[in-house]
Order: structure tokens, then C-alpha cells, then sequence
């Protein structure tokens, strides 16, 4: 049981004056490269980190769900029956229970409804939920496929459904669009279900097809550096929409079903026949597909050591092609490489977050110096700085 078990656990006594049946619980996750790729079929690397969502998960025979977490100051309770006129969330409103609760009572709803789900979903017993955290909250690191992952895990078990790690992503991915109302792809609900030791998950976003890619930082001596710049950033203001809205326009352009069907070679048709915005969306998503494609290739080939130049490639695309960085985000990237750093680059959907840095074991103090001290002569709030390692994806801890 680790501290945050012992939180959820807590809270779920708080709640019920019982223990939990058991406590679940999932990793939010870096992408280590292939940003803006997972919505256009493509590729992306990511791996889940030691941070985790839990979920202390109780039964009760009233058929209500009440889910509670150390983040909220309410519990939010509602019946089983009543999930289907609360879900989905109409385009463009909020949902009708307050926006930490749609997470949970969402991954329920879809869950009733997933394809392969036995019918015992349907007559599910009620449930509290107590949710308890140590994954930073809107720092890119997937805080929300964590909540999902570890509530879909729990009501997986207890609702008897037998759904597989990938069944349970897609249910995740549900909630977070319909229930949430966040357009997300699939990629954080896949590395936060999937994740393994030491390994990223290569995921084929179009197949869904995944394979543990082995990274071996640790065996080259090196780390993973997170920086979160703690500006948040929010999936339900303009620029992500706008982004989707752009890739879907490029691939309609160049008559494919989605940007995974453009190659590299493609581009210099590409640039003929669309505006100048469209065109740095596509060739964004375009060269960041090989990228993901390279960096496999050379984990395997050559080792983590040599994966550098991609991820500094991944960042200079984002910000002057996708243009989803911001002023934060480029300092972390560009002090970190100053500092010695292999490789740096912001990972996770943008416009804030966090950037990662591969960096040699002994460095951790001398990269994070240089950070904070960029960050401080810029006049920026100071970074949140730590080290991850690939670590296990969602399972039952207890
Ligand atoms: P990210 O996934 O990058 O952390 P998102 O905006 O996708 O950021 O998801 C963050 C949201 O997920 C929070 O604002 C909250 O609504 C919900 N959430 C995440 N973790 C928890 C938690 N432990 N308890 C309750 N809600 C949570
Ligand atoms: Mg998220």
C-alpha cells in the first residue's frame, strides 16, 4: 500500500465508516515523442510514471454511485438508472455534475455500455468511490486518464464486466469525450492501462495495435527530467479544437481519410494546395509520425542515448509548425539543453504542461538548477521539477 492507497483508503472511511472492497489504481503518463498524432491515426511513444490516481471502491445495494476525492471539498452521489439522462454532455455545455465528478460517473456510464462487457454491467450494484492522487492536476501528465484508468479498473472487478486493458482505455476515452466533453484521443487512457517497467508503449492510434518498446534509460545512465511550468492548460478553450479542426481539413484536402495516410514525401504536394496555417498543422503531424516511427527504430538499434536530436526536432515542430508551445514551455526546452541535456522537448497536448529532458543520471541537479534559474530571470512562476521512470500501468493494488 502506498501513501496514496492509504489516502483513498482513508477517505473512503470518511465516507462510509467502512473499509473498501479493494483499491485500484493507474498512472498518468509523459509521451516521450508523437504529439497531436493520436487523433490523426498515428503514432506516439509515451509511458506511464510513477505517479498514480487510486480509488478505494465499496459496494452498496442501493444502486447509487457517490464519488468522493481529496480533490473536491463535495461528495457528488447520483443513481445508476439516472446516468443515461445525464450522459452525454450536449457539444460545448458542461457537464451536469460538477467536472471532476463527469471522470468517474462517466467511465460508469460507458462502462454499462461497452462493447464485450458482460451483461452483469447492467445490474452492477451501487458503488462509493473515494479518489485520492499524488498525479500534478493539468500539468500534461494525464491526470484525467489516471482517474479514469483506476475507476474503470475498480468497476471492471466489481461489476464482474471482463473487459481487457484495451476495452477499459476506450472506456476511459468515452467518458472523457462524451461525459467530459474534452475531444481527446486515445493515447493517454492506452499508456496509463498498458504501461510496463522500463518500456514505452508504441501504440498505432489507427489498429490500436501496442508493443512494449524496452527504453533502457536507467541501464544508460541517464533520466527523465519533468519540468511543469504549472501553466495550466485547458482542453475546452479554443486551441486544441482549432488544431483537430485544421488536421481534419489538411487530410480532407489531400483526400485521405486522416493525416496518417500523408507521408513525408507528400508534403511538397501538400504545400501546393492548402493555405500556409493548414499546411504547418499537416506537416507538423506528418514529420512528427516518422519521428515516433525513428525514435523506435533507434531505442532499439542504438539505445536511449541516441534519441536526442528526435525530441529536440518534436519541439521545434510544435512550436513553430503546430504552434501549440508557449513562452514557459520553450525556456524549460532551451535551459535544459543548454545545461547538457540529450534531448528536451514539452510533452502533452500544449499551451502549458510540462516539458521532459533526457539528461545523464548525474545531472539531475545541475538541469534543474539551470531551469529554475531561466525561469526566474524570465519573472515566470517557479517550475515543478522531478524525475520519472517507466513504471507499471493500472492494476488492483489491494
Ligand atoms: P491532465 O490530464 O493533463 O492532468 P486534464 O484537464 O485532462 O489535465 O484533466 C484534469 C482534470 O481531471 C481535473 O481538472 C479534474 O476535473 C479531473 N481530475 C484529475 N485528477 C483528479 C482527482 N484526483 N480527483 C478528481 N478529479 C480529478
Ligand atoms: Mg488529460
Amino acid at each position: 500500500m502506498t501513501a496514496t492507497d492509504d489516502a483513498a483508503t482513508a477517505l473512503f472511511a470518511e465516507l462510509t465508516g467502512q473499509a473498501p472492497a479493494g483499491v485500484w489504481s493507474a498512472p498518468g503518463r509523459v509521451n516521450l515523442i508523437g504529439e497531436h498524432t493520436d487523433y490523426n491515426d498515428g503514432f506516439v511513444l509515451p509511458f506511464a510514471i510513477p505517479h498514480r490516481t487510486v480509488a478505494a471502491v465499496g459496494t452498496r445495494d442501493d444502486r447509487r454511485i457517490r464519488v468522493a476525492s481529496t480533490f473536491a471539498d463535495e461528495p457528488v452521489e447520483v443513481a445508476i438508472d439516472e446516468l443515461a439522462q445525464l450522459f452525454p454532455t450536449p457539444t460545448g455545455s458542461a457537464p451536469a455534475v460538477p467536472e471532476w465528478a463527469a471522470y468517474p460517473l462517466g467511465v460508469a456510464w460507458a462502462l454499462r455500455q461497452a462493447e464485450g462487457a458482460a451483461d452483469s454491467v447492467i445490474t452492477g450494484s451501487g458503488l462509493d468511490i473515494a479518489i485520492a492522487s499524488d498525479v500534478p492536476v493539468g500539468a500534461g501528465l494525464s491526470s484525467s486518464a489516471a482517474i479514469e484508468g483506476a475507476t474503470a479498473s475498480a468497476l471492471n472487478d466489481l461489476w464482474d464486466a471482463g473487459l481487457d486493458r484495451t476495452a477499459l482505455a476506450r472506456v476511459g476515452r468515452r467518458a472523457e469525450n462524451e461525459a467530459v466533453g474534452a475531444p481527446t484521443g486515445i493515447m493517454d487512457q492506452m499508456a496509463s492501462m498498458l504501461g510496463e517497467p522500463d518500456a514505452a508503449i508504441f501504440l498505432d492510434c489507427r489498429s490500436l495495435d501496442a508493443n512494449l518498446v524496452p527504453v533502457g534509460i536507467a541501464e544508460a545512465g541517464l533520466a527523465i527530467l519533468v519540468m511543469d511550468t504549472r501553466v495550466k492548460h485547458a482542453h475546452s478553450t479554443g486551441g486544441y479544437g482549432e488544431r483537430r479542426a485544421a488536421c481534419e481539413r489538411g487530410a480532407a484536402i489531400m483526400g485521405v481519410p486522416s493525416l496518417r495516410d500523408v507521408s513525408v514525401d507528400d508534403l511538397p504536394r501538400a504545400a501546393e494546395l492548402m493555405d500556409d496555417v493548414t499546411f504547418r498543422r499537416v506537416r507538423h503531424v506528418v514529420t512528427e509520425n516518422q519521428r515516433v516511427l525513428d525514435t523506435v527504430r533507434v531505442l532499439r538499434e542504438e539505445g536511449a542515448r541516441a534519441i536526442g536530436d528526435l525530441l529536440v526536432a518534436s519541439h521545434a515542430s510544435m512550436r513553430d509548425d503546430f504552434e501549440i508551445s508557449v513562452p514557459e514551455l520553450d525556456t524549460a526546452v532551451e535551459a535544459a539543453l543548454a545545461a547538457g541535456a540529450i534531448g528536451a522537448r514539452m510533452t502533452g497536448g500544449g499551451f502549458g504542461g510540462a516539458a521532459i529532458a533526457l539528461i545523464e543520471q548525474d545531472a539531475v541537479q545541475q538541469v534543474t538548477d539551470a531551469v529554475n534559474a531561466a525561469f526566474a530571470a524570465s519573472a515566470f512562476t517557479a517550475p515543478v521539477i522531478f524525475t520519472v521512470t517507466p513504471s507499471a500501468g493500472a492494476h488492483r493494488d489491494a
